[in-house]
């Protein structure tokens, strides 16, 4: 990807760096995208086979995708509702994180729905938004600290013997009896594959006829008082997204900055990606809308300052359904991702599932 790019400042930071080391000729398994879902794979890989070589290639710095811009609400189902075998993804998260020694910031106080009709009776919001907009269902979900997870999962792969590459993206893969990745630095050989790219490099991952990227926005208001938080119904602290259209989702932040985020720029090549400025063209014209937005929805919120605005991308598939499944040129390589907006406890979850996958432990579900 081109470095000229925009995708504007976020509300937190990712700390870790990968220490630079030489590039070995070969190992048992590569994974490549160093997101939520490749950094949990990898250091799953690593935990249940400690004997076996894993390398993790990251084109640019871990979280460069959609890992570290994302708005960080984590929720059990996929964006297509529930599929068949998925299991408890909330508690699956959990759980690996526990295990990874992973300290990402997780708070499970459940989430809103909201809607422009029939809102629960006793909905702690009400916003002017095309209509009346309330909650209108509670699911299970919540929130988590994007920075800290993204650090906290690479510390992980770390601790556990994982090689990590970052700037190392891969620019060509073979498939023979083994997968020949060919990285910025050399070429290694691979017997097995993660392929965790998301919405980049679709023509490697066979994605590119089914599933497209798109760019999402968000914005952070300044710190809210409790008094402000009390009179907009977030004090207590749930995460929220519409049902129905025109589309917002938020959340709040440890220093009570509130996030809300909306709006999509549908890009006919992800490789616009690399050139996409917050602050030109569509995106712009959809920051404005989305602050006017923002502004308008409750008296409380009237003049509240922006202080942040940033966006990143998505990987949708015209199913909404994530892609977990075999690469098509190999046996030896998986393809995991395109979450539609739905990735924060999946990625992990379904990392490390890919990671027992690789190893034979566990099949692949039938998601297609
Ligand atoms: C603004 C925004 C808000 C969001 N809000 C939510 C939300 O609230 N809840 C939710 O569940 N989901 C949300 N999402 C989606 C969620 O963030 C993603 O589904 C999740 O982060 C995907 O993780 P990933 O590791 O699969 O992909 P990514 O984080 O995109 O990781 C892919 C990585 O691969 C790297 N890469 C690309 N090409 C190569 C190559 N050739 N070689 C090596 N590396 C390469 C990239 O640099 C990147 O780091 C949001 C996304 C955005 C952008």
């Amino acid at each position: 990807m081109s470095g000229n790019k925009n995708w504007g400042r976020r509300p937190w930071t990712v700390e870790f760096r990968a220490t630079p080391r030489a590039l070995p000729a070969a190992m048992d398994f590569a994974v490549v995208g160093g997101g939520f879902t490749g950094l949990a794979a990898a250091a799953w890989l690593k935990r249940l086979a400690p004997e076996k070589s894993v390398a993790l290639f990251e084109a640019g710095q871990f979280g460069a995708g959609s890992s570290g811009y994302t708005g960080g609400v984590a929720l059990a189902e996929s964006a297509a509702g529930e599929l068949e075998g998925l299991g408890d993804v909330l508690g699956g998260y959990q759980k690996i994180l526990q295990e990874l020694e992973v300290e990402g910031e997780v708070s499970l106080p459940g989430a809103y729905e909201l809607g422009r009709a029939a809102p629960l009776e006793n909905s702690p919001i009400r916003w002017r938004d095309s209509g009346e907009l309330c909650a209108v269902k509670e699911v299970p979900g919540g929130t988590i600290n994007p920075g800290k997870m993204v650090s906290g999962l690479a510390r992980a792969a770390e601790r556990t013997g994982a090689m990590l590459f970052e700037e190392g993206g891969v620019e060509e893969a073979r498939f023979a009896r083994e997968v020949e990745l060919r990285t910025k630095s050399g070429v290694v050989q691979a017997g097995k594959v993660l392929f965790a790219t998301n919405a980049f490099a679709l023509e490697m991952t066979g994605l590119n006829e089914r599933a497209g990227a798109a760019f999402t926005l968000a914005v952070a208001t300044q710190s809210l008082t409790d008094d402000q938080l009390q009179k907009i119904g977030l004090a207590e602290r749930k995460p929220f997204y519409t049902v129905d259209l025109p589309y917002l989702w938020g959340r709040l932040l440890a220093e009570n900055q509130v996030v809300f985020g909306s709006g999509l720029v549908f890009l006919q090549d992800w490789r616009e990606l690399g050139t996409l400025d917050i602050e030109r063209g569509e995106a712009a014209g959809l920051f404005t809308q989305l602050e006017r937005r923002v502004h308008g929805l409750h008296p409380a919120l009237k003049d509240v300052e922006i202080t942040h605005r940033w966006g990143g991308p998505i990987c949708m598939t015209w199913e909404w359904k994530p892609v977990f499944e075999r690469h098509p040129a190999s046996e030896n390589a998986i393809v995991l991702g395109a979450y539609s907006g739905h990735g924060v406890a999946q990625s992990v979850y379904l990392g490390c599932w890919a990671a027992e996958a690789i190893l034979g432990r566990r099949a692949l579900p039938d998601w297609k």
